[in-house]
């Protein structure tokens, strides 16, 4: 129940704000300042699905530095339609945009500062500090309803923090955000000490840089899925990304980023183990910093067209098994991608089409399937195998490869043993987002 004679709110004078260093304290992370260059549509204008290259300039970030394979943190800000719907549910007061608070809580009859967000205005923590977009948890209903004056209001808010049924299939339906919940139950009371103290802070988002280190110098590229749906079984309201739709914004700004170290997600120190990347939709996003690596370290040794020059490598193969929904409109990176087969630096590209009009419906494993000879000899000279999806298409590859290793099984081994070696070995590796 929410308490509201044990949290006060105070205007502050003269404090210099500064989000970057403030994030960094309320996260604990070496938060910087990155600005947005530019980001480019991968797919045609007609297509339902729409996948952004995003360029990010980090001149401005300090100890910045990354490996192919890592992952960039990237800190949001939610939409103001939506920022200023909650406004309008508080009094008139404590609307009061330029005053910066802070919030004190009292301890044994004494006020004491509480520290969970630094002094801002409602307007910047209601923006960038807490999550307002995700449906709210029961336990934030529970403390809503404590706020209700209306019994009906009352009433249904506590079926739906108490049955977990009723809550869920209202949580899939609408999927209401903060100011939609607000809306429904408009006798709720929501003050600037609730919003500061109760509401989640708004998490990061991670995305797997599809860039080298080198191959643009102050630069991190993201291979961003925009995300969009209708709530309501698809007939209901349109609803965005927040961090998608945030860097599908207009170029120029500065997006404050970390970088997350993925150390089980690397290219084999030893480059002349051949690598095996497979991934579906934006799930290509770090093999792309994984081909520009291999470009690079291709032309240090001045070897820039393998197959042209005819000069010897002493890199493993490198192929990629790429699962879309259809040609021509979800090959992202296409060009870029043949390119380098032309030149040698891949070795080859595997398309697998789920979606194809007049074609077999075809997943990413189902082309590993077919390629089990290859994908054989390629383990067979110690490759690393790299997945890069959501959970089920992760799954699936597991699944795949286990009756590819049963078709090479020897007699000490069996495919399960021969896939635990290769887990043992630091050669399989996985990068899984989304379910
Ligand atoms: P949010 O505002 O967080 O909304 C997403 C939520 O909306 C979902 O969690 C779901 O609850 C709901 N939702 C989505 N679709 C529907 C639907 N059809 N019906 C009902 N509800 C729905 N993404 C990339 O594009 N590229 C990457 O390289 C990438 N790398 C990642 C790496 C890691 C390690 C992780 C954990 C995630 C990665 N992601 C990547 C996903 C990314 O972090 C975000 O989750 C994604 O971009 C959505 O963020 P958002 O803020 O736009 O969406």
């Amino acid at each position: 129940k929410w308490d509201k004679d044990q949290f006060r709110t105070i205007a502050v004078e003269g404090i210099v704000h500064d989000l970057c260093p403030d994030l960094t304290i309320v996260h604990n992370k070496n938060i910087q300042p990155c600005r947005v260059l530019s980001r480019v549509r991968l797919q045609p204008k007609y297509s339902e699905r729409q996948t952004i290259l995003v360029r990010l300039n980090t001149e401005k970030a300090t100890n910045f530095t990354y490996e192919p394979g890592d992952h960039l943190g990237v800190f949001p800000v939610n939409p103001s339609s939506v920022v200023n719907r909650i406004i309008a549910f508080m009094d008139p007061f404590e609307r009061l945009e330029e005053n910066i608070i802070k919030v004190e809580t009292l301890v044994d009859g004494s006020w004491q500062q509480y520290n969970r967000l630094p002094p801002c205005t409602i307007r910047t923590a209601l923006s960038r500090y807490l999550d307002i977009t995700t449906p709210p948890a029961p336990t934030l209903l529970e403390q809503l309803a404590s706020t209700a004056e209306d019994k009906c209001d009352q009433d249904r808010l506590k079926q739906l923090c108490e049955d977990v049924e009723e809550y869920e299939s209202w949580k899939m339906f609408k999927y209401p955000s903060l100011a939609d919940v607000l809306e429904q139950f408009p006798s709720t009371h929501v003050s600037a000490a609730f919003i500061l103290t109760q509401i989640p802070l708004l998490q990061p988002r991670y995305y797997s840089i599809s860039s080298a280190p080198k191959a643009k110098e102050n630069e991190i590229h993201l291979t961003v899925s925009l995300v969009k749906f209708c709530t309501e079984d698809g007939k209901g309201p349109r609803r965005f990304g927040v961090c998608t739709s945030y860097l599908d914004s207009l170029p120029g700004h500065d997006v404050y980023c970390f970088i997350r170290s993925t150390q089980t997600f690397r290219m084999p120190t030893d480059r002349s183990l051949p690598i095996i990347m497979i991934g579906a939709g934006s799930g290509i996003a770090p093999f792309r910093s994984f081909w520009q690596q291999r470009e690079l370290e291709l032309k240090e040794q001045g070897n820039t067209d393998i197959k042209n020059q005819k000069m010897p490598t002493s890199f493993g193969e490198m192929v990629l098994f790429f699962g879309c929904w259809k040609s021509g409109v979800d090959t992202i990176y296409e060009y870029e991608l043949s390119s380098l087969v032309d030149k040698g630096i891949l070795h080859k590209v595997y398309y697998a089409f789920s979606t194809q009009p007049g074609k077999e419906k075809k997943y990413v494993q189902d082309v590993l399937k077919e390629e089990f000879q290859l994908v054989i000899r390629l383990l067979s000279e110690s490759g690393h195998v790299y997945v890069c999806g959501n959970a089920v298409m992760a799954n699936d590859i597991r699944k795949a490869l286990k009756i590819i290793l049963r078709s090479s099984q020897s007699e000490e081994e069996d495919s399960e043993e021969h896939f635990e070696r290769l887990l043992a070995e630091n050669r399989y590796h996985e990068d899984v987002f989304g379910v």
